[in-house]
């Protein structure tokens, strides 16, 4: 018997159409001697809808884009329905709703295996200031940062930028805590820009973070595993943009890739010990991609952990198994195992 594995992709979230290049790619890499793979798409609006059973690779996008079928009840309780119900779930979803545990905790509910990150690890990995200061208690070095609450800055204004101003120094970056790719971020270079940045930060959450700006080389490692995750070789980003921004993340190819990194075997071994103890204290499963910057003196700092990394066969994960040895089917095979084994042990 096959196995059904749910691919869920699409999402209310500024990745959508990431996430549906992810599944389409995905769907090329699925061995259908074993699976036969169950789309599931999540409309901009948050829909559910389930899709006929593929027993080969999607060729379009558009494909995966499917329609409503009238005929069919709600499409969260056709999902729930056993006929159908997928035996394993690959979430490729990025961002709220997708990599913040809230659809991992309904597959929880639901018992069925899911490939990636649980509940505790994906929010507090969803959440910059959780992150940091999870990282904070495990001595992992980081920049310096400030952060408050919509109703602390309509309050204490003043006082806030007094505390920035104080704590740190421009250029600063001002972050919404929730969101990832890099939306609503800004670089802020004195005090007009800062409280700028932060009103529009303020647009896409309650919750600000505002970090030292640093001048740094931007090092990620890819972690894989459960209770004892390995590393990949290292890759450096070079953004031509002023930051690695949205654009030059998923858009406009701007931005290079050095696989792997030229970094000293010192930096290497900091960096991979960094990101195996980010892992842990997060109590990670199956993947994540660390991000780090490498100063000029070869300082090492945890920038964040992403929980749901980008996963086009081009994404900087696949691409630094695949120079570590793991082809990007192999990586899926594997995500896959690692999920089944994670889902016998809670037994
Ligand atoms: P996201 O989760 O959206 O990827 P990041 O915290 O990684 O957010 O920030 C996005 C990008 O902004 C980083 O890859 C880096 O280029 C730049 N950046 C973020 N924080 C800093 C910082 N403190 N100093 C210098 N550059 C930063
Ligand atoms: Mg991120
Ligand atoms: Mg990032």
């Amino acid at each position: 018997m096959k196995r059904k594995l749910g691919l869920v992709y699409g999402g209310k979230s500024a990745e959508h159409e990431v996430s549906l290049s992810t599944a389409r790619a995905v769907t090329h890499a699925i061995d259908y001697r074993k699976y036969e793979v169950i789309p599931v798409y999540i409309t901009y609006d948050g829909e559910w809808r389930k899709g006929e059973a593929l027993a080969g690779p999607a060729e379009t996008i558009e494909q995966l884009r499917l329609t409503r079928d009238e005929s069919k009840p709600d499409s969260i309780q056709d999902f729930l329905n056993n006929n159908g119900t997928p035996d394993i779930i690959l979430p490729l979803l990025h961002g709220t709703n997708g990599e913040d545990g809230t659809v991992q905790g309904f597959f929880e509910v639901m018992n069925i295996p899911y490939v990636g990150n649980g509940v505790l690890a994906s929010s507090a990995g969803m959440d910059k200031v959780v992150m940091k200061q999870l990282f904070a208690h495990v001595g992992l070095k980081q920049v310096p940062y400030v952060h408050f609450i919509r109703t602390q800055w309509q309050k204490d204004r003043q006082l806030l930028i007094d505390k920035m101003e104080q704590e740190l120094s421009f250029p600063m970056f001002v972050k919404p805590a929730n969101l990832g790719s890099s939306v609503g971020i800004s670089k802020a270079v004195d005090h007009d820009s800062l409280v700028k940045a932060v009103d529009f930060a303020l647009k896409f959450d309650r919750k600000i973070i505002v970090e030292q700006g640093i001048t740094a080389r931007e090092v990620e490692v890819s972690v894989l595993g459960n209770d004892e995750p390995s590393c990949s070789v290292l890759g450096e980003i070079k953004p031509v943009a002023a930051f690695y921004d949205y654009e030059a993340k998923y858009q406009d190819g701007s931005t290079e890739l050095l696989i792997p990194a030229p970094v000293t075997d010192g930096v290497e071994k900091t960096l991979k010990e960094m990101a195996i103890r980010a892992f842990k204290v997060l109590d990670c499963a199956g993947l994540v991609r660390a991000d780090f910057f490498v100063t000029e003196q070869n300082e090492v700092l945890i920038n964040e952990v992403n929980t749901m990394p980008g996963f086009t066969p081009t994404s900087m994960f696949p691409l630094l198994w695949q120079h570590s040895g793991l082809s990007y089917p192999e990586l899926i095979n594997r995500l896959i195992e690692l999920a089944i084994e994670r889902h016998e042990e809670k037994k």
